[in-house]
Formats: C-alpha cells, structure tokens, sequence
C-alpha cells in the first residue's frame, strides 16, 4: 500500500458513504438472475446488498458446479498495480476452503484474511479496515464452515477442561481463545459444533462491527453490510446466518 492512494482513496469513501445507503436484501429471484453468466463484464456493486447478491450467485454457480471463473476484475490488465475488490472475507485457514472458488469470483474481487477460527485479532481486524477504508469494499463477510478444526477444540477447551499450553502448543492456545467466550455462552446441551460454527461466525461479525473508527461508521452510514456465513463443506453451500 503506498500513503499516496490511502490518503486520496480514502476521502474519496469518506464523501460517498452517506449516499450509499443499506438496500434491502433482493429475494431469491435476484440471486437466480444474477446466477448466470455475466458474459465476462465485471461487476460494479454500488450497494452492500449488490454486493451480497453477487457473492451469492457466485455461490450457487459453484455448487452447481458451473463456475465460470473469468476475469471479473474491474481494473482488468491493469490489475497487476491496482485492486479493487467489492467484498472483504474473513475466514479459517482450513485447507478445504477456497473463497474465489466459493463465490466464483476472480482474482482481485475479494479481499480475504484468515486465521483459524476466523476470529477478529489485529491481522484479520487490521486488514479489514485497510480493504474497507482505502479499497472500498462494500460488503464485509465473516465466514466460518462446517467441520471446523478450530472450533472443535474450542469446545473441547470449554467442556472438557482441555488447555493449550504454550509450552507444548506455540500461540495455538492464542488463536483459540477468543471463540471461547461463545461456547461458554451457549447452554451446556447446545456446545456441539453444528451449534457453535454459527453462533461464532455471528459473534465474530457482530463485534467486527462495532469496532471503530473505520468499520462501525461505514456499518452506521450504510456504505457497508457486515454478515456472517457459514460454508458446508460438504456441500459448498453458504448459508447467511446474520
Ligand atoms: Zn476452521
């Protein structure tokens, strides 16, 4: 990143966030529509929903397994200077889970972090921010998934009194502390992953957008949406869960 385009790019969002009101979510119609083929042209969002649309038909492209995968980028060859994503992700690192294939969007459409768990720490925090302030995405999503090894300790750390010390597991123990604080919010009877993945993937972006000063303003003017998904593996799905 140079301090140059953050400077410029930034009161460039700064003036729009106000005109770029929340529309509502399209219903199942609008994501039919736009679950086929573009003919190449890459996608403007103008609005979170738009944005949240697109993200969705990439979806059901991929799970019927006709995923186009052409360059949607808007800035084209010039991409190798310049993004301009229209979607931040924030996911696990498990191995199984490729955004650009899940949401059939090419390279330079989504600006991904992840860290297992897909937690909000300073990296995934910090990136977020940077693609949310200077590269003006317009929908933000935190997306955990079925099986999620992270989270399955997790539960463990909670329900079995199984720690991580340190000593024997590096900043493993770091990464899972802040899913946490979920487990133990749920009943006793309801700490199974089915349960849990969600409740995570809900409580990581409900506290993404409060964090100020970047994310909860653009949360408030309506420049951006924040919303939880999680990917079944099993099936490639992404189901909306906040
Ligand atoms: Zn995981």
């Amino acid at each position: 990143m140079n301090k140059g385009s953050f400077l410029s790019r930034r009161k460039f969002i700064g003036g729009l966030g106000a005109a770029t009101g929340a529309a509502a979510l399209g219903g199942a119609g609008a994501v039919e529509a736009l679950a086929a083929p573009t003919g190449g042209k890459a996608p403007h969002p103008q609005t979170p929903a738009e944005a949240l649309r697109i993200l969705q038909a990439g979806n059901t492209r991929y799970r019927r397994g006709k995923l186009s995968l052409r360059d949607y980028s808007p800035v084209g060859e010039r991409r190798a200077s310049e993004q301009k994503p229209f979607a931040a992700i924030i996911t696990c690192a498990d191995s199984r889970i490729s955004p650009e294939l899940v949401f059939d969007v090419e390279r330079g459409n989504i600006f991904v972090s992840r860290i297992a768990g897909n937690s909000i720490d300073t990296g995934t925090l910090g990136s977020t921010e940077y693609g949310v302030a200077v590269l003006g995405v317009k929908v933000v999503m935190v997306l955990g998934h079925s099986d999620c090894g992270a989270i399955k300790s997790a539960i463990a750390a909670v329900t079995e009194g199984k720690t991580y010390p340190s000593s024997k597991y590096g900043a493993i123990g770091e990464v899972l502390d802040p899913l946490l604080p979920t487990v133990k919010s749920l009943p006793a009877d309801e700490r199974t992953l089915a349960r849990c993945v969600p409740a995570n993937a809900i409580a990581q972006a409900q506290d993404l957008a409060r964090r100020g000063p970047i994310i909860a303003p653009a949360v408030q003017s309506g420049s951006i949406q924040v919303v939880a998904g999680v990917y079944n593996i099993a099936n490639g799905a992404v189901s909306i869960v906040r």
